[in-house]
């Protein structure tokens, strides 16, 4: 086994990193203050190619793979986690439903788009009343002639207000159950297509989410993406890859509130020493640093599996349980170490506190990956 990333590897976290330090920390407070979505920013990410990193370089893409996507969230979340999310559900979620599933057609219509981040893409899979249980889908699509009328809403869509392009999974078949739902493709302005509510959230606040909401939307036969009766089950494969990029992002939220906790310790004087000279401060660091390493390495090791053409089920499913649980205590930790100063927003932990509980909850709560990796641990 090689536990080095390679030259180009740590070159790409660098430059990623000083794009970071130079373009997104100096907004990160007022952002989060006003919701802003950083437009701007992921026009800028668009040019630098990371809003097509995993995608062929002949549909526009950057032609990496998931070792070098794992990079470019983490190194974003460091600084900012809403940015990292932001391109994570372009990047995994959207293109990638439509680089598995669509048409060579499809492919080359949207792709270049959204790789160049000319278009930003979103994907709703989850609605009020089907969260875990997204087999739930209470969304329709009719076919009436030539044309598919959908009607229902999507509830949490990441990007949902900025975003020019749609995968969205509605009912095709009632009674088929799983192999009854459909992924389309909708776009911005499209008649019975609209957004709704903004939510107005704990973290994440410089990422939009919200409703997505079809009214008798007709859409042309060629907006089917995938094999009818299959978008359930693609979704699934999505998420295979989509949850290396969750992890990634706990990882980088965690290092980022790590960085602020030991930078602080050694700044802070208490009893006349600096908190980094007690012993309980060092243990947390210690333990903060360790887990965050353990993660580091689950997450990179499913994603060199998945670059491998290797099937991630439940590689990616520990990847995302175990990152996101540990981020959170990270940050936890982090705060503590802070004390009172990191209870106020002059400090940056106290965001990436609030910021990476969503990692626990998107793309699959943490009950859900243990359901996930359980069955397939009785399957093998
Ligand atoms: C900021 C944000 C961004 C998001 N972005 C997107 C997006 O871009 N696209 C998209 O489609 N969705 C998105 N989501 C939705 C997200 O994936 C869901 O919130 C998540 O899957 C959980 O669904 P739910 O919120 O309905 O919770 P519920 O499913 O109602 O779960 C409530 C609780 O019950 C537990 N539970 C449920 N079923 C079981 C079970 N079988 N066994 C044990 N425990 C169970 C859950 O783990 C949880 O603790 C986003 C959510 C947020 C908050």
């Amino acid at each position: 086994m090689d536990f080095e990333f390679t030259p180009e590897q740590n070159q790409l976290r660098r430059s990623i990193r000083d794009f970071a330090q130079a373009e997104i920390a100096p907004h990160v407070l007022e952002w989060d203050e006003n919701q802003t979505f950083p437009l701007g920013v992921v026009k800028k990410l668009g040019e630098l190619g990371v809003m097509g990193t995993i995608f062929p370089e002949d549909l526009g893409g950057a032609g990496l793979g998931y070792i070098e996507y794992a990079i470019v969230i983490e190194e974003l979340a460091r600084v900012d986690p809403s940015v990292a999310l932001i391109v994570a559900a372009h990047n995994s979620l959207c293109t990638n439903h439509i680089y598995l599933a669509g048409s060579d057609e499809q492919r080359k219509k949207y792709i270049p788009k959204l790789a160049s981040a000319e278009w930003i893409g979103c994907w709703s899979l989850t609605e009020p009343e089907a969260g875990s249980d997204a087999a739930g889908t209470q969304s329709s699509a009719v076919l009436k002639g030539d044309e598919w009328v959908l009607n229902g809403g999507k509830t949490f869509t990441t990007n949902a207000h900025y975003a020019d392009v749609c995968v969205a999974m509605a009912v095709t078949d009632r009674s088929a159950s799983q192999h009854g739902i459909s992924a389309f493709i909708l776009e911005k302005g499209t008649p019975g297509f609209r957004v709704g509510k903004k939510e107005n959230k704990l973290g994440m606040r410089a990422s939009a989410t919200g409703e997505v909401l079809f009214t008798d939307c007709h859409l042309a036969r060629s907006q089917l993406l995938g094999k009818q009766g299959e978008g359930f089950v693609d979704s699934l494969r999505i998420l295979d890859g989509g949850r290396i990029s969750i992890a990634a992002l706990a990882i980088g939220t965690a290092q980022g509130a790590f960085d602020a906790a030991l930078k602080y310790s050694k700044q802070r004087k208490q009893f006349g020493r600096f908190i980094s000279e007690f012993q309980a401060i060092q243990h947390k660091l210690a333990d903060m640093a360790t887990s965050i390493e353990s993660a580091r390495w689950l997450t990179y090791c499913a994603g060199a599996r998945k670059d491998a053409g290797k099937r991630v089920t439940k590689e990616s499913a520990m990847a995302k349980l175990f990152a996101s649980e540990i981020a959170v205590k990270v940050a936890d930790d982090a705060l503590q170490i802070h004390g009172g100063y990191g209870f106020i927003k002059d400090y940056p932990v106290e965001k990436f506190y609030r910021d990476v509980k969503l990692c626990t909850i998107g793309e699959g709560t943490s009950e859900i990956q243990r359901l996930v990796i359980a069955r397939q641990l009785l399957k093998e």
